[in-house]
């Protein structure tokens, strides 16, 4: 794939590691010597979605893609934010191995990752995902955010683009913490 940042055609392969039923490549652009990570699939699985009522639907990158553009709108978020984001989403899907997934996992995931780049892109995710009745439930979850905010890093400094190693730590401790 081209570089997420320059759109540059070559990268080098730094590191390679199998995952369920495919490879995880980080790589560096040739070009700007940013880095990020494809994941390859070697065979292709189905993986279906469970939807609220039942219903299961074949999973959708596009969809994914989709919902996080329209809450990441005209938000300042570096060139390649949201593919990455879906990117690192779907690889995680597949990392589990599983034939179904709950949409409600899905979104959550969504979610966790929106919260510590951009604050409003969340809200706007949440809002629509979560449907929140009235105005008191979504400012309960804004109240939440000032709250976690506080001694941590400021709402500018979120703005960067998490390594994907970072996010890679946090899906591990989630999935610890889930058991
Ligand atoms: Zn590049």
């Amino acid at each position: 794939m081209n570089c997420p940042f320059c759109d540059y055609h070559d990268s080098k392969v730094i590191d390679s590691r199998d995952v369920n039923e495919g490879i995880r490549r980080r790589r560096q652009c040739l070009s700007c010597g940013s880095r990020f990570t494809t994941y390859e699939r070697l065979q292709p699985t189905s993986l279906f979605v469970i939807k609220k009522d039942q219903r299961r639907e074949e999973f959708s990158k596009d969809k994914l893609l989709t919902g996080i553009r329209k809450a990441c709108e005209k938000r300042p978020l570096p060139t390649g934010t949201v593919d990455r984001l879906a990117d690192d989403i779907e690889a995680e899907l597949y990392h589990r191995g599983k034939a179904e997934i709950p949409s409600t996992l899905i979104g959550d995931m969504v979610m966790e990752r929106l919260k510590s780049l951009d604050y409003i892109a969340y809200i706007r995710f949440a809002s629509v995902y979560r449907e929140f009745a009235d105005i008191t439930a979504l400012k309960q979850e804004i109240d939440t955010l000032v709250t976690d905010e506080v001694g941590e890093s400021s709402p500018t400094a979120q703005l960067s683009l998490i390594p994907a190693e970072e996010l890679e730590v946090v899906a591990k401790r989630r999935q610890r913490s889930r058991g």
